[in-house]
């Protein structure tokens, strides 16, 4: 099939790539040029594992991109993986979904045969028929278009293996004849497919990312009890998790949850709550949580070498999870903030993304090993589960005193002298 992307990003970007994998002819629509090139040049402006390949394989080929929406028009789907960031309120902002709708219709206009319009970008229920659908049906003068919404639940670091090997695709749509075209794009992977309505489509994805928060909001609370009586937390969750009704994923306690989804999308489900007369008490709690937790671990630093002021703290990982560059909401950042704001200097390491953080904190060490890091650091709080950290053991030596403080459950060196959460 002929398939446009709207929107070359994290998600745009990888649907792109695996469409052209499964067979598809595809064409990212990237307003930001720069990431259009580098599409087109095989290169991808995001790291990814495994991405690159495709890319080389593809771009070019099956897979282009451009700023331009011409290749609408010819096109038997398009999908929309456009942002939909938190407002100032925490409800979702609906403008780049709005604004793309807008350009697909224009690029819809005077053209014959059948088109399906897909969102892929997480938007709150109602907003594929009550945005999307208007502004491609009045922009394109035409009313025969399908509209369908079809949810992403790809991991960042891990989003290939995601795309290709889904847990369920998730397929609503306005008319069946939509909802089988979109089926057909993802002929090919075996995983089942939930067929419904958009608005249960739409909700669908946000009640996912809000469990799944309430989980890891719900651990760092045991945990907190947990630590006050001397009790390891992770052993406590192996515990629970093993119970097929819990599963052992997202039970992590530590530093709380961050990225581009999480936070945003619980907000917008709460926002999208009150405005219908709830009160979302449970998810209000699950932000609230998650909000005090990275400040928990300053606490804890300070517990055990004093005041943080004049003292030097290494701190290991950067991005919001281990295998991306991508900063958006890592805990890292409240994390160094309140060092600073004690008066501590920081010394920061990633294996990937330092180039973004240094944007967010130009002033303080970046260094290109953790050893770097480490040495001569009064204290080291890891803040992201980077496989490579585990390795780490005599590094540790580097430090003034061996006072490591695990936000995440990485460190596997014997003797360490960590408090683990
Ligand atoms: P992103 O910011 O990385 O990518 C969005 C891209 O769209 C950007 O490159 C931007 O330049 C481009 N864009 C904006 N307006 C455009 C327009 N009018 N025409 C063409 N391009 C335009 O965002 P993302 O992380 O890929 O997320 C996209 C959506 O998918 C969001 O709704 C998000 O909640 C959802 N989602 C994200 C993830 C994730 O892990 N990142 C997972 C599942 C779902």
């Amino acid at each position: 099939m002929r398939i446009t992307v709207v929107g070359g990003g994290y998600v745009g970007l990888v649907t792109g790539a695996c469409f052209a994998e499964l067979g598809h002819t595809v064409d990212i629509v990237e307003i930001d040029a720069r990431k259009a090139v580098a599409i087109n040049a095989g290169r991808a402006p995001i790291h990814e594992r495994g991405l690159d390949a495709v890319l080389e394989k593809h771009a070019g080929e099956r897979l282009r991109a451009g700023t331009d929406y011409g290749p609408v028009t010819e096109a038997d789907l398009s999908f929309v993986c456009v942002g939909t960031p938190p407002a100032a309120d925490g409800s979702a902002d609906l403008s780049m979904v709005a604004a793309a709708s807008r350009s697909i219709g224009e690029a819809l206009r005077g053209g014959k045969g059948s088109h399906t319009v897909v969102v892929k970008s997480t938007v709150p229920p109602g907003t594929t028929e009550s945005v999307v659908v208007p502004e491609v049906l009045e922009h394109s003068g035409r009313d025969e278009i399908g509209f369908a919404m079809n949810p992403e639940f790809l991991r960042e670091g891990r989003a290939m293996e995601d795309f290709l090997h889904p847990d369920r695709i998730v397929i609503g749509s306005r008319d069946d004849r939509s909802g089988d075209m979109v089926a057909a794009v993802y002929r090919g992977l075996s995983a089942p497919v939930v067929r419904c309505g958009l608005t249960a489509a739409e909700m669908i994805k946000y009640a996912s990312n809000a469990l799944l928060a309430t989980k890891i909001s719900f651990s760092n609370e045991v945990g907190n009890v947990c630590k006050r009586l001397g009790i390891d937390v992770y052993e406590v969750m192996e515990g629970v998790g093993m119970d097929h009704r819990v599963s052992p994923h997202f039970l992590s306690a530590g530093a709380g949850f961050g990225g581009s989804c999480f936070p945003k999308d619980v907000s917008a489900l709460v926002s999208l709550a009150e405005s219908l007369g709830e009160e979302p008490a449970l998810l209000r709690s699950v932000l609230d949580v998650n909000d005090r937790q990275p400040l928990r671990l300053v606490g804890l630093l300070e517990e055990r070498i004093g005041n943080l002021a004049g003292k030097r703290v290494a701190v290991l990982g950067l991005a919001f999870k281990d295998n991306t560059d991508d900063i958006r909401e890592s805990r890292a950042i409240p994390v160094i903030a309140e060092l600073l704001r004690r008066g501590s200097a920081v010394a920061a390491y990633d294996p990937l993304a330092v180039s973004s953080m240094r944007r967010v904190f130009p002033g303080i060490d970046y260094a290109a090993s953790a050893a770097g890091a480490l040495r001569g650091a009064d204290a080291c709080l890891v803040m992201t589960e980077w496989p490579e950290f585990s390795d780490l053991n005599g590094e540790f030596d580097l430090m003034k005193s061996r006072i490591v403080i695990e936000g995440r459950r990485i460190l596997s060196c014997d003797g360490k002298e960590g408090i683990c959460w």
